[in-house]
């Protein structure tokens, strides 16, 4: 029988550690970090993700400083907000929601994020930082989804030492990072995409499997080796039909019911990666705080 990985547990675990740390923080620098969020016109999911990031900072004693702008804001309005936001020393981190709408270069706003500020961990200094430190140093600004991946990895107690682990997906702010973070750990790490050839047979060899793709169930039960651990990156809505009527169901990169049966352990969808990332932004701001105030 699978062991089911609660992110949602997890994640409660290290908000409550960030709301313990945040306040003895207060009390020794009498200040709070302080986390900006961006938002760009009004993408349905974005404002879910937005409202969920923003109740969660509050909750954990984080500052937020709020900033919805109109579908219309240019690029240079908005990158003279985040040029601001970089100067203000109430702002710890600033995150920008992604998708930003089409006339704005996504990667020009994001390299404009002081690296010191970089909540999401996207920035080219940040991500050319994780790539050459030997070990996840505790001070790195890392990619929130990947991080959080890797913290319910650990907390299984398992040795990942030389462990051979698939990652399905090199998007650079999952895939890659991810790969990046298990070779650290010592894994052998094989990046499958959508130009690899036989994902099926070289997912059958792995002991850890990460899917991160975009493509519901693909990952089918047969690819998996027994005993393996999979984290399911995945958020992708389907439609189902219940006693005639046509439901919406979240579902993830790889088929739960039958991967479960030769798996170790396994995250959901929902409830496994999700809460995840929103705790690891919280981390990452408190961590900018802490390299600001030392
Ligand atoms: P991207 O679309 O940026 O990347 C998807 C990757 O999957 C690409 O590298 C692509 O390959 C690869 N791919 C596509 N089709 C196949 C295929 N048939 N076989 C193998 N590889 C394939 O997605 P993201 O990395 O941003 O997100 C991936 C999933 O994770 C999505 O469902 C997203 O919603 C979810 N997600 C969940 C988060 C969470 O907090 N739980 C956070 C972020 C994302 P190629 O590069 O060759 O095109």
């Amino acid at each position: 029988m699978s062991k089911i990985i609660s992110g949602k547990e997890i994640a409660q675990d290290l908000r409550n550690k960030l709301k313990k740390e945040i306040s003895e923080l207060k009390n020794k620098t009498g200040k709070v970090p302080g986390l900006a969020v961006v938002q760009v016109g009004n993408v349905a999911a974005s404002s879910v993700y937005v409202k969920a990031k923003t109740k969660s900072a509050i909750e954990v004693g984080i500052e937020v400083i709020d900033h919805h702008l109109p579908e219309e804001t240019t690029e240079a309005e908005l990158l003279k907000i985040v040029g601001n936001l970089n100067n203000q020393n109430n702002v710890n981190g600033i995150l920008v929601q992604l998708p930003l709408p089409k006339h704005i270069n996504e990667q020009l706003v994001l390299d404009s994020i002081h690296p010191d500020k970089d909540a999401d961990g996207f920035h080219p200094l940040n991500v050319g930082k994780l790539s050459i430190a030997s070990h996840n140093d505790e001070n790195l600004l890392i990619p929130c989804t990947p991080y959080g991946c890797l913290i319910m990895l650990k907390g299984l107690g398992v040795n990942l030492s030389g462990k051979n682990a698939i990652v399905i997906g090199r998007s650079n702010i999952v895939g890659k990072p991810m790969a990046q973070l298990l070779l650290k750990e010592s894994c052998t790490v094989t990046i499958a995409h959508s130009r690899t050839k036989n994902i099926e047979e070289i997912c059958k060899n792995a002991d850890i499997v990460v899917a991160a793709v975009g493509r519901p169930k693909m990952v089918k039960g047969d690819w998996i080796k027994k005993g393996a651990i999979i984290i399911d990156v995945g958020i992708n809505r389907i439609t189902i039909e219940v006693e005639g009527e046509i439901k919406n169901k979240l579902v993830g990169d790889v088929d739960f019911d039958e991967a479960s049966k030769n798996s170790s352990a396994i995250t959901p969808v929902p409830g496994g990666v999700g809460p995840m990332t929103i705790a690891c932004l919280l981390r990452n701001t408190t961590i900018a705080f802490k390299n600001k105030n030392r």
